[in-house]
């Protein structure tokens, strides 16, 4: 499977700026570092994460624990692997608590339609039963996206048609799965409405309403995010995370052109979870986040 992470993030920025140092080797010096620096900032790793890196990379080297740049660049790699490793945590869904309430958050276009379909995807291959929840009544395409897709899988899909209070669906939807003994319920919402306030007190009262027939619950709080838009990413989070608490992220669009970097900025700033990668647009494209896997696919 590592080789599928390295075929789809080859061609990233990342992959190819810093990548690149790798099988040039290049002499340990200022310039080297200088030439990370960039490497690092251009595939969107951040100011501050990039120079917490860097900072650290030129105290060893003053230190002269580097005999050459190979053994540096192979510092800097177990640094980006450390730097990840504490938010590679999948997510585990408890049996025991039924059903398990994944609220599925994120603006439009991150892909959040089709990682809801890879997600339930995942879950039938697990054979867990499933219900999904039409949320985002707000685009006028997305009930029937979600409807289409139950049907499709055989996976029941609460929804009351467009215009309908999201937060009086999420809430049927939960009373309807408590009944059928379902396992997981995943709800859908919206990712645009009139205006950002207006979106953010709407996920707040869906989130309060669940609370009226489970006070844990949703139980995975996952804000989907789209890894091409680089730092824009982070305050997507930050403004997600203020209205309703984010648990759990996916970074999609990883594939491709994505420069990949803002997985690093997004670990740094605020230690999320990062539960799944998407690195395709293929049900099997969603991959439970492995730290070592990513930087080995973007490292040669
Ligand atoms: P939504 O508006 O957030 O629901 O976005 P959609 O689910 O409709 O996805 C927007 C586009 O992104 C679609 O063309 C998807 O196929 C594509 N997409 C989603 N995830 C990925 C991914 O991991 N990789 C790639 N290459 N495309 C993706």
């Amino acid at each position: 499977t590592k080789a599928v992470w390295r075929e789809r993030l080859g061609g990233s920025v990342f992959a190819r700026s810093l990548g690149g140092l790798f099988s040039r080797n290049p002499r340990l010096d200022d310039d080297l570092l200088d030439e990370i620096e960039t490497a690092l900032i251009t595939a969107d790793v951040g100011v501050s994460a990039t120079t917490d890196l860097v900072d650290s990379l030129r105290r060893r080297m003053k230190g002269r624990e580097f005999a050459d740049s190979r053994e540096l660049l192979l510092a800097l790699r177990s640094d980006l692997i450390g730097m990840l490793r504490p938010v590679a945590v999948p997510l585990q869904i408890d049996p025991a608590t039924r059903p398990f309430v994944l609220l599925t958050v994120g603006v439009n276009g991150v892909g959040k339609t089709t990682t809801i379909g890879k997600l339930a995807r995942r879950f039938k291959d697990e054979n867990r039963t499933l219900m999904l929840a039409a949320g985002d009544t707000f685009r006028a395409a997305a009930v029937a996206q979600l409807q289409a897709w139950g049907d499709r899988n055989g996976v029941p899909v609460i929804a009351q048609g467009q215009n309908a209070d999201a937060a009086s669906v999420a809430y049927d939807a939960l009373q309807a799965a408590k009944a059928r003994g379902t396992e997981v319920l995943i709800t859908d919402t919206a990712g645009r409405l009139h205006t950002q306030q207006g979106l953010m007190a709407e996920l707040g009262k869906i989130k309060r309403v669940i609370q009226k027939l489970d006070a844990d619950a949703p139980h995975e709080v996952l804000l989907v995010i789209d890894g091409t838009t680089g730092q824009n990413a982070l305050s997507q989070l930050r403004q997600f995370n203020a209205a309703v608490g984010v648990t759990g992220l996916v970074v999609t669009k990883l594939d491709g052109t994505a420069k990949g970097g803002v997985v690093f900025a997004l670990a740094r700033e605020f230690g999320i979870p990062i539960r799944f990668a998407g690195i395709g647009e293929r049900p099997e494209d969603l991959r439970v986040f492995d730290a070592e896997a990513f930087v080995d696919a973007l490292l040669p």
